[in-house]
């Protein structure tokens, strides 16, 4: 699931932002998505690469200025 209403650009700005906030949480950490492809930004990029095997854990995506400003839903954006 992305969103219903905006389209995520992929820019290094997004990129900064979103390692506050992924970087930070559990499921991010727990699973070591900064290993795999996509690494970040999830809501722009897709899922990860691993995401089937993403125990999740939390996610911080509502709390990421990313997701305000693109009027972003639910996040797990890695995983879903
Ligand atoms: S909404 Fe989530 S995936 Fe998107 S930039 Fe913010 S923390 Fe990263
Ligand atoms: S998309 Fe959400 S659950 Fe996934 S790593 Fe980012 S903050 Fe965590």
């Amino acid at each position: 699931m992305k969103t219903s209403t905006a389209t995520v650009d992929d820019t290094v700005g997004n990129a900064e932002t979103c390692k506050k906030y992924c970087g930070a949480c559990p499921t991010f950490r727990n699973n070591l998505l900064k290993d795999s492809p996509p690494h970040e930004l999830f809501c722009a990029r897709g899922k990860s690469s691993i995401a089937e095997k993403t125990k999740t854990s939390g996610c911080y995506c509502p709390a990421c200025e990313v997701f305000t400003k693109y009027k972003l839903v639910i996040g797990y954006f890695c995983a879903k």
